[in-house]
């Protein structure tokens, strides 16, 4: 429930608000938006001004209806955010958005973060105070007269879920062409060969720069018919369609020194939806390439030079470091571990080093004997009973969608008057509620989906890396050898106590 006051300038002092943001939108409605705009400001001002409480005045032009795009109004929500503001003053509410989810969102964002909202035309201050949560603000937008034949039209349009079920907004890519009815992104079969022909050639050590010419050599060109470049290949590397993922949010717009710009958003705020399309690289291999691609962005061309096959492989077994390795003629060294302690810039692990020229053959044997046991281990499990994720999921989604489609109809009865607000009203929240424990559901879904890759799937996985590394180690270019040892190994525990100290190694596979 939510608290309504009149809005008066006592009670505005009495809630002790004391920063006021005036948010004014441009809407496509408007037959006439310039003058609106300049009404609207008039109105904030002509109401804004007596109070003599700190205000601004923010103003998006030419916006969308989705609230996720509009760069003016995700600023206001992160100064709410940063307690900057207590108050957003509006002239209407269908300013802030005509997408009942939308109002809804936005004012379960506001009670959070204890933002009062003012609204001029019914001249209410509300407030979300601590009482429970019973979505009136909600249900009260929904009777807006006015109000519902805009939200039903926003909610016949295309809604944000259907994005989210997998559609694609974009049109064409290397490898991917979108269906123009099913709107989803379908493989085009012959780029994608080479699309799979780049990520094999980079599990294999070889540089973007070298997979572009030999792509370009044989006579592959970008959509545009250009040759490809070294940055398209990296673009195409670490692109996640490829993998069947579908991601946004991955960037906001913000303003820096009054110039639009670009920032990155946190993992955590990304919209994820795997499995969007058909896939053309499988996920493991993708997240290999990615392995790859992050351990070449960190070293430098020298550093690169210098990789030997046991580099970053060993760490120390009192302290974790990852240990140092050097070459001395023909022998391989480890270097001792170099913990210090940092005011006295003493070394304080006594864990020394030593030689591993000869260790690498060791490990293959070690690899050979593992790959023994993975195998005996593998005949005596039971293969674990399926469960056909997709098909549930699928229904699940199905599921959601019918009921949207009766909420339409009662909107659609609310307006023709068939149904009084009350019947609407507890009728809708049913809906709502009905489709919250759906989403939880296929949620819940999603994750076990995730989770249960079968054991036997991944003992037969490792298997096969294994093969890998034994098929492809006798190699002279140690940077290749590096790579597969990191493919199959997590680390090696090295300890030997002292200069002459017995020592000990723990071989500890992925
Ligand atoms: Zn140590």
């Amino acid at each position: 429930m939510q608290d309504l006051m009149e809005l008066t300038k006592e009670n505005l002092l009495k809630l002790g608000i004391m920063n006021i943001v005036a948010y004014s939108r441009k809407s496509r409605q408007d037959k006439n938006p310039e003058e609106t705009m300049i009404k609207h400001k008039q109105d904030l001002m002509d109401f804004l001004n007596p109070l003599g409480i700190k205000y601004k005045i923010k103003e998006e032009i030419g916006s969308s209806e989705d609230i996720s795009s509009r760069i003016v109004l995700s600023e206001i929500l992160e100064k709410s955010e940063e307690e900057k503001i207590d108050a957003i003053c509006y002239v209407n509410q269908s300013r802030l958005s005509r997408s009942v989810g939308d109002i809804n969102r936005l004012f379960k964002f506001f009670k959070a973060n204890n933002v009062v909202c003012l609204d001029l035309d019914k001249r209410i201050i509300r407030t979300f105070s601590g009482q429970a949560v019973d979505d009136d603000a909600f249900m009260q937008s929904v009777l807006d007269e006015a109000y519902i034949r805009q939200a039903k039209k926003v909610l016949n349009q295309g809604r944000r879920r259907s994005a989210q079920n997998g559609n694609s907004l974009i049109a064409r890519m290397y490898g991917y062409e979108r269906n123009s009815e099913t709107k989803k992104l379908h493989i085009v079969e012959d780029e994608a060969e080479v699309v799979r022909k780049m990520y094999q050639m980079c599990l294999e050590g070889v540089g973007t720069k070298k997979i572009a010419n030999y792509i370009n050599s044989k006579g592959y060109r970008s959509i545009n018919g250009n040759e490809f470049t070294y940055k398209q290949v990296w673009s195409v590397l670490i692109n996640e369609k490829y993998k069947g993922w579908n991601i946004w949010n991955k960037e906001s717009w913000t303003k820096v020194d009054g110039k639009w710009t670009v920032k990155k958003n946190d993992v955590s705020k990304w919209i994820i939806v795997k499995d969007s399309h058909e896939a053309i690289i499988d996920s493991n291999t993708w997240d290999k390439v990615a392995e790859v691609l992050r351990e070449k962005g960190k070293l430098s061309p020298k550093q690169r030079n210098n990789l030997t096959w046991a580099s970053g492989l060993f760490t120390c077994a009192k302290c974790d470091r990852t240990l140092t390795i050097f070459k001395r003629k023909d022998s391989l060294y480890l270097r001792a571990c170099q913990k210090q302690d940092l005011s006295t810039g003493q070394r304080v692990c006594n864990v020394s080093g030593g030689v591993i020229t000869d260790f690498e053959v060791k490990l293959i044997n070690d690899l050979k004997k593992y790959k023994v046991e993975i195998k005996n281990e593998l005949k005596n499990m039971k293969p674990p009973k399926s469960r056909d994720f997709k098909t549930e999921i699928k229904k699940m989604q199905k599921d959601i969608e019918s009921i949207e489609s009766q909420m339409d109809t009662l909107m659609d009865l609310l307006e023709k008057g068939i149904y009084t607000p009350k019947m609407f009203s507890s009728r809708y929240k049913k809906h709502e509620e009905s489709i919250k424990q759906l989403e939880e559901q296929l949620e819940k879904i999603k994750e076990e989906e995730i989770k249960q890759i079968s054991p036997v799937g991944q003992m037969k996985n490792t298997i096969d890396q294994i093969d890998n590394v034994l098929d492809n180690i006798r190699n002279d270019d140690e940077s290749k050898r590096n790579l597969l040892w990191k493919s199959i190994i997590d680390t090696i525990v090295w300890d030997k106590e002292g200069r002459n100290g017995e020592v000990n190694i723990e071989v500890i596979f992925k």
